[in-house]
């Protein structure tokens, strides 16, 4: 395999980028990607905090700690993975970071790897979600995509700008990505808005170093305030309040998270009051 240090964006010439490289290399250990070639993006990616703008190179132990950064993001930076990790892993890796459903990293044929079941559907779903479950019922892991929903962050690649939202998408029998990035297009910086207040509260089966079972960020702007949700779709998932939890399908072994969302909104309403 060969690895490429290019020193401007000017210098890219395809390959796959990697950043801290927690969650990649273990994927191409896995076999679960493949590459001829590695680019090292950590010269050309942006890092640093300078009001609303981050540099998606920004690892997350920076972020957690730094006071211009919204409540929302600090936590949910502080609460994801373990100390070393958060000192590797930038925040470009983590909102691209891959689903933990174990068929899919144990390479079982499901929908999400082109083929035609899902096996968590039929199978264990303890982590899995309640919304938008019904091709592919994984749940997506990352903390801090859930308050850049939340915060109604933007997005700045080498080629556009979009809403998070935007970066996300469910899959389709014609096309099975999560995200709408294109091949070796790279996110370079974040862009986000002053909140009133903001908050981010996680349920995880152990206190430390554990995904989250459900994540949920709020944020209150003048307009109103915006919630969004880890854990509970294939997706970072978005909500317009508590009721909109009705609208959940749990699967059998889900039920309970939906228990769980609705006393951390709650408490996230609150708490942003
Ligand atoms: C044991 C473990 C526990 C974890 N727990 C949590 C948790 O509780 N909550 C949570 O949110 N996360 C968790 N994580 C995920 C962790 O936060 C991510 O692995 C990390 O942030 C990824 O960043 P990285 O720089 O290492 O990405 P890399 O591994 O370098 O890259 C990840 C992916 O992003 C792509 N990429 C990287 N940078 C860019 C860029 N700028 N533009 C385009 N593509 C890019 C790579 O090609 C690759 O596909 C956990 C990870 C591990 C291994
Ligand atoms: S939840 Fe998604 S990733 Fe997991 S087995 Fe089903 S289709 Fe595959």
């Amino acid at each position: 395999m060969e690895l490429l240090r290019p020193s401007s964006l000017a210098e890219l010439d395809g390959g796959v980028p990697i950043a801290g490289g927690t969650e990649l290399v273990p994927l191409l250990r896995d076999g679960l990607v493949e590459a001829e070639t590695l680019v090292d993006v950590r010269e050309i990616v942006p890092r640093g905090i300078s009001e609303g703008r981050i540099g998606a190179g920004t690892t997350l132990a920076e972020l957690e700690v730094d006071p211009q950064v919204p409540h929302a993001l600090r936590e949910a930076c502080a609460s994801a993975a373990s100390p070393q990790l958060r000192s590797m892993g930038t925040i470009g890796g983590n909102l691209l970071q891959a689903t933990r459903c174990w068929y899919w990293r144990m390479r079982f044929p499901c929908y999400l790897h082109g083929g035609e079941r899902c096996h968590a559907r039929e199978g264990i779903h303890r982590e899995h979600a309640i919304f938008a479950n019904d091709r592919c019922a994984s749940a997506h892991p990352s903390d801090p995509a859930a308050a850049l929903l939340a915060l109604d962050a933007r997005i700045r690649t080498d080629r556009r700008e979009l809403a998070v939202a935007e970066l996300y998408r469910l899959p389709t029998d014609d096309d099975r990505d999560l995200t709408t990035l294109e091949p070796e297009e790279l996110i370079l910086e974040l862009e986000l808005p002053k909140p009133e207040a903001s908050t981010y509260l996680k349920a995880m089966d152990r206190r430390k170093w554990a995904f989250p079972l459900v994540g949920v960020a709020a944020a209150r702007f003048p307009e109103g305030v915006r919630l969004g949700l880890a854990g509970v779709a294939p997706i970072p998932w978005a909500l317009d309040s508590a009721k909109a939890l009705e609208g959940a399908s749990p699967l059998p072994g889900t039920e309970y998270k939906l228990e769980i969302a609705r006393a951390l909104i709650r408490r996230a309403l609150d708490a942003v009051g």
